[in-house]
């Protein structure tokens, strides 16, 4: 329901699955719209990890904390819905005490990010108060995940941020984060 017509972090997680030998993915998507898509592609498969982080209430109206997966693949999807106006203090909060220990619980063997920059406080699309600083420290949490687990594997997929400017400075504070 978003602006791709295909879901890349989701077919990125079945190829390297498929032909990479990996088992376990965890994929933490912190655009600030909840990825309805990947979740449902995903939602009985205890094999991936979707872990996300989203403006709620707020379009696409899902990402409740009570949807958590189905079948085998309950307890392996993880929502944080967070009211308009949320922080760098809000998120990071609920980054390193719910979402570290969840990737630490589950090892996963390749992090795929889901790098959207529309939860920063200028962009127009949505509303939420995030600075450059939340997205440069919540990529250095990843990272000491990705180094315990998954032989520091990330892998970052661009997804929204539409005030070019706050988008820029984002995207280059999660890239010195990375390296
Ligand atoms: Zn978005």
């Amino acid at each position: 329901m978003g602006f791709c017509l295909f879901n890349n972090v989701a077919i990125a997680a079945r190829y390297a699955q498929e032909n990479y030998k990996v088992g376990k993915v965890a994929i933490i998507d912190w655009d600030v719209h909840h990825g309805n898509g990947t979740q449902e592609i995903f939602y009985e498969d205890p094999t991936v990890l979707y872990i996300s982080l989203h403006q709620y209430p707020f379009y696409p109206g899902t990402g409740s904390r009570e949807e958590k997966g189905t079948g085998k693949g309950y307890g392996f999807t993880l929502n944080f819905p967070m009211p308009a106006g949320s922080n760098d203090d809000d998120y990071l909060k609920i980054f390193g005490n719910e979402i570290v220990p969840a990737l630490e619980k589950f090892k996963p063997e390749l992090i795929i990010i889901s790098a959207g920059f529309d939860a920063h406080r200028d962009d127009p699309l949505a509303g939420m108060a995030l600075t450059e600083n939340a997205f440069s420290k919540m990529t250095d949490l990843t990272k000491s995940v990705a180094e315990q687990f998954s032989d520091s594997r990330i892998l970052s997929v661009l997804e929204g941020g539409y005030n070019l400017q706050a988008l820029s400075r984002s995207v280059e504070a999660h890239m010195r984060s990375l390296k």
